[in-house]
């Protein structure tokens, strides 16, 4: 019996964006306004292939976006963390669901040799076309109104676990690791004996706060961190049980 423990990407394995980091490749380090103003909410993937075709046009090519991507700092503690999970692979499936692209994650998790922690890495596939521009599509296509176009991350964790099982596999527990407001549609289906670790001062936690002050409390138990560290000594509770 192993647990599942889930990860969210952008702010959470690394310490920032990789989305607005890779504007950092653009001329002045900005996109002009016509493209920043261009974005509509829940349409991000499609923005995104605007601004990967912008820096293609503008001579960006795959190598100076790897370098600025691997320039991008992981959160504290997460070097120490994934090592962990690594060391006690036999209690711990891992992976990884992300709003950011096939591409980034890849360049990161093979740079930093993390590609065997993980069992699945889920996100928006992306490739470099003949011209030299990333292109970018989505994940999925799904019904939940509470979740961006291309992108329910409960449906995701809900198909993982049902084909898991299928084939055997059944977690003890969820542990899902995360910042973000596309974080919340997991977190509110996870049961009472799964763990959500919002990370400390980010939008999740803000937001599971304000639902448990509201008498709203979700099923799960909360455990807030802000170093990777932090979630290494919560691990090492639960596998001790
Ligand atoms: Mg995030
Ligand atoms: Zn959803």
């Amino acid at each position: 019996m192993k647990i599942l423990l889930v990860f969210d990407f952008d702010n959470t394995i690394i310490d920032d964006n990789s989305d607005t980091w890779i504007v950092q490749c653009a001329p002045d380090q900005k996109l002009p306004i016509e493209l920043q103003d261009s974005y509509q909410k829940g349409f991000w993937t499609e923005f995104m292939g605007r601004v990967f075709k912008y820096l293609g046009n503008e001579g960006v090519g795959e190598d100076e976006m790897k370098r600025t991507m691997l320039s991008m700092p992981f959160t504290p503690g997460v070097v120490e963390l994934f090592n962990f999970i690594r060391e006690n692979k036999d209690k711990f499936d891992c992976i990884i669901i992300s709003d950011s692209n096939s591409v980034f994650i890849d360049w990161i998790l093979e740079a930093a040799d993390f590609h065997d922690v993980f069992d699945n890495v889920f996100t928006n596939p992306a490739a470099f076309d003949s011209n030299g521009h990333l292109t970018v599509e989505n994940y999925h296509a799904h019904s939940c109104d509470r979740c961006p176009k291309n992108l329910c991350k409960n449906v995701v964790l809900v198909e993982f676990v049902d084909k898991q099982l299928k084939q055997g596999v059944n977690y003890t527990q969820i542990v899902y690791v995360g910042d973000g407001g596309n974080d919340l549609c997991p977190v509110t289906f996870l049961k009472k004996d799964d763990i959500a670790m919002p990370r400390k001062g980010y939008t999740l936690h803000k937001t599971l706060s304000k639902m448990s002050q509201n008498l709203q409390p979700v099923e799960s138990s909360v455990v807030i961190w802000s170093s990777g560290v932090e979630i290494i000594s919560h691990l090492q509770s639960l596998i001790k049980e």
